[in-house]
């Protein structure tokens, strides 16, 4: 039997005491599955456990998944749709499939990218959803636009017609320390709060992972990205 449902709940639970020990509500952190790796069979079995939000960073990987898992849908789960997140590095040569196929994009770093995404977004979707993704840990990432930048990229995105600029987006530096955690996470809330007082408008904080979501809540993230604690090991060599 698979441990599919059996994680999902236990990060579940785990997001809401993260959130009750932060005075927050729990319904204010959104849970993403992140899929990569794993096949439709596995985000089918997690949409059944009630999981809509589910994260890939490999775009053909994904479109191979969506395609199969929505196929599947309509018996499975009838009347039910699922929410896609792009949240891997974007090549300029993928933006089309990208608007296309994803209702969110959460690791948007260049203007370039951003105006592509809103170009190639078709009339008939919701404006795409997206986040900044913010280099926070200095030289340890080599993703993700400098904080310096950010007034600026934000600036320009918001006047993309088929894009809607939501938040900021970070993957700092792996730490065992929880105080380190927190620092990192606290610096792209704090960016954000600069932003807004600036006349940006923000509600999106993406930040933790499976190892670090504790102190993500604890410092605001309003999504969660975790894939290993629900899905298990990733074995890259398949
Ligand atoms: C893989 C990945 C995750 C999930 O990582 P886990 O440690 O398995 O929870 C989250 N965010 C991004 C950007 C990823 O690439």
């Amino acid at each position: 039997m698979s441990a599919i449902p059996q994680n999902l709940q236990a990060v579940r639970d785990s997001i809401a005491t993260a959130a009750q020990s932060a005075l927050r509500d729990p319904q204010s952190v959104t849970l993403l599955a992140v899929s990569k790796t794993f096949g439709p069979d596995a985000v089918l079995e997690a949409a059944l456990a009630g999981q809509r939000a589910f994260g890939e960073n490999y775009l053909q990987e994904a479109i191979d998944k969506m395609d199969a898992a929505n196929a599947a849908l309509p018996v499975v789960l009838p009347g039910q749709l699922l929410e896609w997140h792009f949240i891997g590095p974007i090549q300029s040569n993928k933006t089309r499939a990208i608007a296309e196929r994803f209702d969110w994009v959460h690791t948007i770093e260049r203007e370039k990218i951003a105006q592509r995404l809103s170009e190639q977004r078709p009339p008939h979707l919701r404006p795409l959803q997206v986040c900044l993704q913010i280099n926070i840990s200095g030289e340890a990432s080599k993703s993700g636009a400098l904080p310096q930048d950010a007034l600026m990229l934000a600036r320009a995105i918001a006047t993309m017609p088929r894009l809607t600029l939501r938040g900021l987006m970070a993957i700092p530096e792996a730490s065992e320390s929880l105080a380190q955690q927190r620092t990192s996470f606290r610096q792209l809330r704090e960016l954000s709060e600069q932003l807004q007082s600036q006349g940006i408008e923000l509600d999106t904080l993406s930040m933790g992972m499976s190892a670090d979501m504790q102190a993500a809540i604890a410092e605001g993230a309003t999504i969660v990205r975790v894939g290993s604690a629900i899905f298990g090991k990733r074995d890259y060599a398949k």
